[in-house]
């Protein structure tokens, strides 16, 4: 890659193709392979990173909401989509873009059903989503029965998937709860297949979930981490390639005596003379203010700089005092090795997830293939 000219997010879809093989290594013969790509992809570009995954022969997408399906399908990707958080004001145009809603309460359930009906819908394909003890969104167990009789009523949907999702796959010091949860999914769903006619697909693993209970596939997964480039944890980060590497450049370079302060409200004072690299990126890209006042930290020519004083919100201030570099340098604020998202994140006890989603769409993204 040329050097970075300006604030950049860099997505590199062989990385991604890598971390799908990966993922998909990990998999039983016959097991489907649903891509999570809600969130813009993990703030990389859902549609860029939807098609390669489908190029790839990918079985499923899921998106948190409806208007990132439209997207997807606005972009002339066909292979099927799972909304996970549907609303009602949505369902027309859930409908409209052959996308497929997880239906999680009765009350999603009449209110879909009343929709299809004044449609005249026939088996259109919805997905029921049973709580198993993360306390967010499903069925409870015993809600079940009121599927059953509901669903036996009626021809405008079919279930094409019964799923749950899992508390803490992650935590192997709390395996007994995740057992409990595929345990208590499996008994619950057994029972909902064998009240009806037809034998759904069942999916209630994610990519930690993928990695640590591989006796609980059943007939599909679903990865989002997974597939842009970590594991949670040590152990699996080293076999996955972050796909995301944010760059940006020395704006300028300033000495600042003894006693001088950076930045708004005295945030840094100098404590002896240093120097101070200024950078455009900030809070409305999508650093949080936390990472100021030497908590963050960027990488020059493969040196860690602090963040020092308060963020700014187009730029923010790292301390250069011992690293030899010119304005117009190269900057890493995280990517593969040694600087990655999940290290970044840690420094202000964050976590992958939230800081690659937290990229705005103000910054550049550009693509590796
Ligand atoms: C976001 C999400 C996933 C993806 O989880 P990862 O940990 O990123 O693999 C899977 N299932 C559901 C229900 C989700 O909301």
């Amino acid at each position: 890659m040329p050097k970075a000219t300006e604030t950049t997010l860099e997505i590199n879809l062989n990385a991604l193709s890598y971390n799908f093989g990966y993922i998909s290594s990990k998999l039983h013969k016959g097991i489907k392979l649903m891509a999570v790509v809600k969130a813009s992809a993990y703030g990389s570009d859902s549609v860029k990173v939807a098609k390669k995954l489908e190029a790839l022969g990918v079985d499923y997408f899921a998106v948190a909401y409806a208007s990132e399906g439209e997207t997807l399908r606005n972009n002339n990707l066909e292979t099927p989509i799972l909304v996970l958080h549907p609303q009602t004001v949505n369902f027309d145009k859930i409908v409209q873009h052959c996308l497929e809603p997880s239906i999680y309460s009765p009350l999603m359930l009449d209110r879909f059903i009343a929709f299809a009906e004044s449609e005249n819908l026939k088996n259109y394909p919805i997905h029921i989503k049973i709580n198993t003890g993360m306390n967010r969104i499903g069925f409870s167990v015993n809600d079940v029965n009121y599927c059953i009789k509901k669903l036996s009523k009626t021809n405008t949907v079919t279930v094409k998937s019964i799923f749950s999702h899992l508390a803490a796959s992650e935590d192997m010091e709390n395996r007994v709860f995740a057992e409990k949860q595929i345990s208590d999914f499996k008994t619950a769903s057994e029972y909902l297949i064998n009240n009806l006619s037809y034998t759904p697909l069942r999916h209630t693993l994610n990519t930690s979930g993928i990695l640590n209970f591989p006796e609980a596939q059943f007939d599909m997964v679903r990865s989002g981490i997974g597939l842009y480039g970590f594991g949670n944890c040590e152990e699996e980060n080293k076999n996955l390639r972050p796909i995301a590497t944010l760059k940006t450049i020395i704006s300028q370079i300033h000495t600042i005596k003894k006693g001088e302060s950076v930045g708004y409200n005295f945030g840094f004072i100098a404590e002896k003379e240093m120097k101070s690299a200024t950078l455009p990126l900030g809070h409305a890209d999508g650093i949080n203010r936390a990472y100021g006042k030497g908590n963050g930290f960027v990488t020059i020519h493969g040196k860690k700089a602090p963040m020092i004083g308060n963020i700014c919100m187009d730029m923010l201030m790292v301390d250069i005092t011992n690293i030899p570099c010119e304005e117009g340098d190269e900057v890493i604020v995280f990517g593969e090795k040694n600087a990655t998202a999940e290290e970044f994140a840690s420094s202000i006890h964050s976590i992958s997830y939230e800081i690659i989603t937290a990229i705005s769409p103000r910054v550049k993204r550009i693509f590796v293939d």
